[in-house]
């Protein structure tokens, strides 16, 4: 991976400047030789495109947590600025704890506090353990107190978590993840931009300015357009359905309609004023470049400032 130039600003303060949109791509942690090679390979083809950060997922045990620590380390080592996610699953408070210490002591400043879902996801209900943390809001006060210099993000849903229905409650637990320290939040992948606003509309009419960063994937085959409702609650619209189920057996064509409507998605959430776009790569590179560039030469103002 060939090193980038990376201040030290945080992607607060990034965000507090006014300037072009913020770019930034999520990776998933290597789970063999082959996924390294992979990942690697993408983000080395990702990297020309200069994110202004990338973020690591964290997995459900302790062997996935080690590569995502690895992971981290090396990109930060490459000069990425780099998000480590942190969840709450299976973990005490102390080992919370040393988690964040183990992220400060490889350079990550930047944790993404997310509470994580039992192994049933996010419609089973949550068993906090007793030695361990309720929701994402404590995780966020444990991040800033064990390091008070880490810049904290969070999770947020415009098409409404899975297990809450109830909007208005989505919209004051951000706010509190806010109140509790958090300086940006990164969507959970949605089609539909009306979501988006109205969650951002609800989030400023509590008073809370933080910055939410939308959350990107392109469909790129027919069996996602499932998956995203099976593990997200996703909401892919019916007209855009409708058109992949027509060509749903030439995977060139359903290729086409999914990344000309994240094109068409990322164009609309820049015009309504989003922060950035934070694109989820699940570890490849083509989608993700050919997307970006089809929304850089639609929008060329806005990168170019
Ligand atoms: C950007 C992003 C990155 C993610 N990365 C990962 C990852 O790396 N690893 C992973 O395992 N999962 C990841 N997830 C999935 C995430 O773990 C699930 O979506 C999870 O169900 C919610 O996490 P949260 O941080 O929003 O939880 P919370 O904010 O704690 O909310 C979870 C649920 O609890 C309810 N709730 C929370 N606080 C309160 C309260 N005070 N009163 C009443 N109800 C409350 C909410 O309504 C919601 O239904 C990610 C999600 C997003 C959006």
């Amino acid at each position: 991976m060939q090193p980038s130039k990376t201040s030290t600003a945080t992607i607060a303060d990034l965000l507090a400047r006014p300037g072009r949109p913020l770019r930034s791509f999520e990776f998933m942690p290597p789970r063999s030789e082959e996924d390294v090679y992979r990942l690697w390979q993408a983000t080395d083809s990702l990297v020309p495109l200069e994110p202004d950060f990338i973020s690591v997922t964290y997995g459900a045990n302790g062997s996935n947590r080690d590569r995502t620590l690895r992971c981290t380390r090396h990109m930060v080592a490459s000069g990425l600025r780099t998000v480590g996610h942190l969840t709450c699953v299976s973990q005490s408070v102390a080992e919370l704890e040393q988690a964040v210490c183990d992220y400060r002591d490889a350079g990550v400043d930047h944790i993404l506090a997310i509470r994580g879902d039992m192994p049933g996801g996010a419609t089973e209900p949550w068993l906090a353990r007793p030695d361990g943390l309720a929701n994402a809001t404590e995780l966020v006060r444990l991040v800033k107190r064990v390091n008070p210099q880490a810049c904290v993000g969070v999770g947020a849903f415009p098409d409404g978590h899975p297990a809450s229905g109830d909007l208005d409650l989505d919209a004051r637990i951000l706010a509190d993840k806010a109140r509790a320290g958090a300086s940006f939040a990164i969507t959970q992948l949605f089609f539909i931009p009306e979501h988006y606003t109205r969650l951002v509309a609800r989030v400023r009419a509590l008073g809370c300015d933080i910055p939410i960063i939308p959350g990107i994937m392109p469909i790129t085959s027919y069996g996602q357009i499932r998956r995203f409702g099976d593990l997200s609650g996703t909401d892919v619209p019916a007209d855009l359905v409708a058109r992949l189920t027509r060509v749903a057996d030439d995977r060139a064509a359903v290729r086409e309609i999914g990344l000309e409507a994240a094109a068409q998605l990322c164009c609309r959430l820049l015009d309504e004023g989003a922060p950035g776009l934070h694109y989820y790569t699940l570890n490849r590179s083509r989608a993700t470049t050919e997307l970006h560039s089809m929304v850089r030469d639609r929008r060329p103002q806005l990168w170019d400032r």
